[in-house]
């Protein structure tokens, strides 16, 4: 299955996304060096820059996305922001599952106050780390940020509500404005669950 969505290119040494974007395989260790080889030079700051990163791999492959969807769905006319949201990230994700990203559900029933949940089962930064008793998917993070922010048209951010590395099963993540993020980061820090952050923006 992973056929149909790589190409390999051995002459060149080069892997291939299936639209012709440039890959790279890269092994657990290879994100624990990341994480670490960053937060030895920088300290905390490592989890804005991991973010700052996400964020912008987010918006590209949004936009990546919209060229492909407007083209295959939208008859040339319509944007991802006109389509279903539900379908617009299902099917914008499940080729990240392929690749290795885990899998996510995405819950919109606070989509109205534009506040999304998105759930990740198997985060790849979450199961390469060791439990460290925080959140550690600022990339993920970033991203959803990246990503929602192309699809609303406005700036969005996102945070991480509880990670499989403090003990949980799976990553929960909420995306919204930057001041309801803002407040969500603090219950989180003063240990509220993500249950509890959940009914407080609801
Ligand atoms: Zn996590």
């Amino acid at each position: 299955m992973a056929d149909d969505f790589f190409r390999n290119d051995p002459s060149k040494g080069m892997l291939y996304l299936r639209d012709g974007q440039r890959a790279a395989k890269v092994s657990e260790d290879f994100i624990v060096g990341m994480h670490s080889g960053l937060e030895e030079d920088v300290g905390d700051a490592a989890n804005l820059i991991m973010y700052k990163c996400g964020r912008e791999w987010g918006l590209r492959d949004m936009k990546r996305f919209n060229d492909r969807m407007r083209h295959e769905f939208g008859g040339g006319k319509l944007d991802i922001w006109q389509m279903n949201p539900q379908f617009v990230f299902e099917t914008w994700w499940w080729p990240l599952t392929i690749q290795g990203w885990g899998a996510w559900t995405l819950d919109v029933s606070f989509h109205q106050r534009g506040i999304v949940f998105a759930e990740i089962r198997n985060s790849a930064v979450a199961y390469s780390m060791q439990r460290v008793g925080k959140p550690v998917c600022h990339l993920y993070a970033g991203m959803f940020a990246g990503v929602m922010s192309y699809f609303e048209r406005t700036q969005r951010e996102a945070i991480e509500v509880q990670c499989y590395s403090m003990g949980n099963d799976c990553c929960k993540f909420m995306i919204g404005p930057e001041k309801q993020v803002n407040a969500a980061e603090f219950w989180r820090q003063e240990g509220a669950t993500a249950e509890e952050i959940r009914n407080k923006v609801g």
